[in-house]
């Protein structure tokens, strides 16, 4: 499965407490990211993951033209909902083509645990029937 992983600044320590809890799942999947969220994952946990721009810088349009392209299977996207983001607009129409393509996305931690023991136990096989 390819998997895009996205904090936000306040939310980038969770997200490398995630990814290195969860890396053993991760390892075994196409891991994407933007810029600086991939740089701390990686450095963290090794992981080799693929790197967009930052998020500010476009990094999210990124990820959301392979969510249009059907080439995105799931997203964690660990938002700070208490800190006003210059790429707002960029953050809502990553979420909006989420749901308009029904890619499976989890924006704070209680969900992601949800979403990432799914995917170990194959419940997102769906989607690659989808992309036969
Ligand atoms: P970053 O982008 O990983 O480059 O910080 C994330 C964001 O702020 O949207």
């Amino acid at each position: 499965m390819k998997i895009a992983l996205i904090a936000h600044d306040k939310k980038k320590n969770d997200m490398v407490q995630f990814t290195t809890a969860y890396q053993h799942i991760l390892k075994n999947h196409e891991l994407f990211a933007t810029g600086t969220t991939g740089m701390r994952i990686s450095e963290a946990t090794g992981l080799s993951i693929h790197r967009f721009q930052s998020g500010p810088l476009g990094g999210d349009q990124e990820i959301g033209a392979l969510v249009a392209q059907n080439k995105m299977d799931m997203i964690i996207f660990f938002r700070d909902p208490l800190t006003a983001q210059p790429h707002e607009p960029d953050v809502s129409a990553l979420m909006r083509l989420c749901d308009v393509y029904a890619i499976p996305l989890a924006t704070n931690m209680g969900t992601a645990e949800v979403l990432i023991h799914g995917l170990e136990r194959g419940d997102l096989q769906w989607r690659s029937i989808l992309k036969q």
